[in-house]
């Protein structure tokens, strides 16, 4: 009897670890789809997301700004708490943006990389000397800083000297201007 006992405590407390995981994972998976507002880019790809908690049907989601005066953090925020309320069993969103972890460009997956390079963003590559921006467009590094206020503070103009497209480069967050 003691043994059953056991056994189905032990199988709740299971159940309830597993059930906290589902709820986490299905966050994650609703950030997953929610795009940078200037960036193509989903926000879980970009780094932008440090931590989730769920507790019962309060959800917590910790940020990490790419540009701490990137007026998109505003807009991505709202975006989360639209989004996840909308979930079944989730009664309070609290999204918080923390400063304690620097963002770095290492905190983007290939896949954000990939994307923006596709869509004309070029991201610094750090692996190489004077740190070269490479031209989404044909690959050459003979690009020159063109305007170092792209459309948005997060982005620089350069202008490739070989296939003469302007290209957007995708600037960190502490970075120097230019
Ligand atoms: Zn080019």
């Amino acid at each position: 009897m003691v043994t059953d006992e056991r056994t189905a405590e032990g199988q709740m407390a299971e159940a309830q670890i597993a059930e906290a995981q589902t709820g986490e994972e299905q966050i994650w998976t609703v950030l997953a789809t929610i795009a940078d507002p200037e960036l193509p880019v989903a926000i879980t790809d970009l780094g932008l997301i440090e931590a989730v908690y769920r507790d019962g049907t309060r959800v917590r989601v910790t940020m990490v700004p790419t540009f701490s005066a990137c007026p998109a953090i505003g807009m991505i925020r709202e975006e989360i708490r639209r989004r996840l309320q909308t979930l079944p069993g989730v009664d309070a969103v609290e999204v918080t943006v923390s400063f304690a972890v620097p963002w770095t460009m290492a905190r983007m997956t290939p896949t954000a990389r990939a994307r923006l390079f596709s869509h004309g963003v070029s991201v610094r590559r750090e692996d190489r000397a004077g740190g070269s921006v490479e031209c989404p467009f044909c690959g050459s590094t003979n690009t020159r800083l063109e305007n170092p206020f792209g459309p948005t503070l997060c982005r620089a103009i350069y202008y490739c000297l070989d296939c003469r497209n302007p290209i957007e480069r995708f600037r960190p967050p502490g970075e120097v201007p230019e």
